[in-house]
């Protein structure tokens, strides 16, 4: 696939992201051996992400979701984040893995993790494809992650640019002039 214009390059290949999920998958499996996980997605750019792991999981899994929005536009930053979509399920008891595109500044992460956290599940951690640790704000802890990526906007594999790009099969840096103001 040629990428479009406004792609400056190529980050990650879909050969180099498959990969490593299945790395990442693996740890998972080990860890959670012997029970069962709740994988939860925040919608919508965590979708492409969960799928994927999901599929290399060797432990029985379920799937929910969460939608969340921003106050502002430039919510990022802000943390200025509520639930738009709550998930369907409660999650007491369960080991729950809260699924990430990209934890950034941290804000969302943070904000999500204390919520979840107040439902009783028996263990929550964060999952994240992406890890951009140059702009964060407030400390999450991560359990797994992908790939550490340098301050740029990236587009790919569920992160969009203006709602475009989220169905790419690699992670692409966009031109410098596009993107949320980084450089
Ligand atoms: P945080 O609250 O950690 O600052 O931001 C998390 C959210 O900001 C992500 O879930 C994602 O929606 C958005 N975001 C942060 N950096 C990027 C980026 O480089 N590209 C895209 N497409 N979205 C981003």
């Amino acid at each position: 696939m040629t990428p479009p214009p406004e792609i400056e390059r190529v980050l990650f290949t879909e050969e180099q992201i498959a990969a490593r999920i299945r790395e990442v998958a693996a740890g998972i499996s080990e860890r959670y051996r012997g029970r069962s996980l709740k994988l939860i997605g925040v919608l919508k750019g965590s979708v492409f992400f969960l799928t994927a792991l999901a599929r290399e999981l060797t432990i029985p899994v379920k799937i929910d979701f969460l939608g969340i929005s921003s106050f502002t536009d430039s919510a990022r930053g802000s943390g200025m984040v509520r639930i738009a979509k709550d998930l369907d399920d409660p999650i007491e008891g369960e080991d729950v893995l809260l699924v990430e595109d990209i934890v950034d500044t941290g804000l969302t992460s943070r904000y999500l993790l204390q919520t979840l956290a107040g439902r009783s599940p028996n263990s929550l951690g964060i999952c994240t494809l992406l890890d951009r640790t140059p702009r964060r704000l407030v400390q999450v802890p991560i359990e797994f992650r992908c790939f550490e990526i340098p301050d740029r906007f990236v587009v790919g594999f569920g992160l969009d640019y203006k709602q475009l790009y989220r169905h790419l099969r690699y992670i692409a840096v966009m031109h410098p002039d596009k993107g949320k103001g980084l450089a």
